[in-house]
């Protein structure tokens, strides 16, 4: 086997290799040796002698792969079949959880035509979902994490890794049914109230952020505190462990405490209500929805849009829709689109 491969990836130095390859007849790494110092030997100026070796070992790294490749993916079909139920579960709930994720977006951007229905039926349908998966799952130990408490038994790597995969989806599920209930309750919203609806959607995602940052935790808490390489070892490794998920916390609880803040905050922060006057000297006509302004709003630059349009605006940019000087201050990313974040909360 050894030799067949050495010899279909001859190349032009590679004719003598094969030679060698066959007379020594052994193990290849032994021909490889052999065949390279020889040609340290024959090789003359230094610098020829390192390119080739150069050649070499890129000849040999990609003999290596080559032999190591098939034998991975084997190995790979084995690691999938083993765990053939977790594996499609894993990615059939990451599926929906994207897709969903599109259907609120698109939700959220029709703003006044939403449909109650519609919206009752896709939490129903998003609920159903995450209840059907814990209910096939119900012998497992899916459910503790979700009250912080860690698994009765210590759970081996991958179980490990797919009990956190599948609470970091359905948490993210769920928390979709209750995206949808604001979305009907802010129906119709207009002006200040489609503001709230935004804040109250960023929140939502906010306080989602830190849960799931400690969804993991109970999980890693139960595998790093394995007292089979003594109890020093597993209380410095659990430490460290914790002191890490501890400053992301922290960062977490931080922005959820801004995303708080922001919706107590009365006034608009980008701009203030202008006047009949620079209403009227601005021409009454918005620049965006191009129709009479409905609550205008003077940014900074001095222009006027209606709440509604630059509210809209603002979610994606941070500058004035006509002359681009910067207006919004930099702060939370907001999640007022009705978007989910995307990235899986592994530790
Ligand atoms: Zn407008
Ligand atoms: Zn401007």
């Amino acid at each position: 086997m050894a030799g067949v491969a050495s010899v279909s990836l001859t190349t032009e130095e590679g004719q003598t290799d094969g030679r060698t390859d066959r007379s020594s007849g052994e193990g290849m790494p032994q021909s490889l040796n052999g065949s390279a110092d020889g040609e340290g030997v024959d090789g003359a100026g230094s610098n020829g002698r390192d390119s080739s070796y150069q050649r070499y070992d890129i000849q040999q790294a990609a003999r290596w792969i080559e032999q190591v490749l098939p034998f991975s993916l084997l190995l790979l079909v084995v690691f999938i079949r083993q765990h053939l139920q977790g594996f499609f579960v894993t990615i059939w709930i990451a599926a929906v959880m994207f897709k969903s994720n599109d259907i609120l977006r698109k939700q959220t951007a029709l703003k006044g035509e939403r449909k109650v229905a519609v919206l009752i039926g896709i939490s129903l349908a998003f609920a159903l979902h995450v209840v059907g998966v814990y209910w096939w799952y119900q012998n497992d130990d899916l459910l503790y994490p979700l009250i912080m408490l860690p698994p009765k038994l210590i759970p081996p790597f991958w179980h490990a890794v797919f009990i956190i995969m599948v609470n970091d989806t359905l948490v993210r599920q769920a928390a979709m049914v209750l995206k949808c209930i604001l979305l009907i309750y802010y129906k119709n919203s207009r002006g200040r109230n489609y503001r709230k609806q935004g804040q109250m959607l960023t929140l939502l995602e906010y306080l989602l952020l830190l849960y799931r940052a400690l969804l993991p935790t109970p999980v890693w808490y139960r595998f790093f505190l394995n007292k089979e390489y003594g109890s020093l070892f597993s209380s410095l490794m659990t430490g460290l462990y914790l002191t890490f998920k501890l400053t992301s916390v922290v960062e977490k609880v931080q922005s959820f405490f801004s995303a708080l803040k922001a919706l107590s905050r009365k006034e608009v922060h980008y701009g203030a209500y202008a006047t009949s006057e620079q209403v009227n000297a601005a021409g009454d006509l918005c620049a965006i929805c191009q129709e009479k302004m409905h609550a205008p709003i003077l940014l900074r630059c001095k222009h006027i849009f209606c709440e509604d349009c630059v509210s809209e605006w603002f979610e994606r940019e941070r500058t004035c829709p006509l002359c681009r000087a910067l207006v919004k201050p930099a702060d939370l990313r907001s999640f007022g689109d009705g978007s989910t974040s995307l990235f899986f909360q592994l530790f």
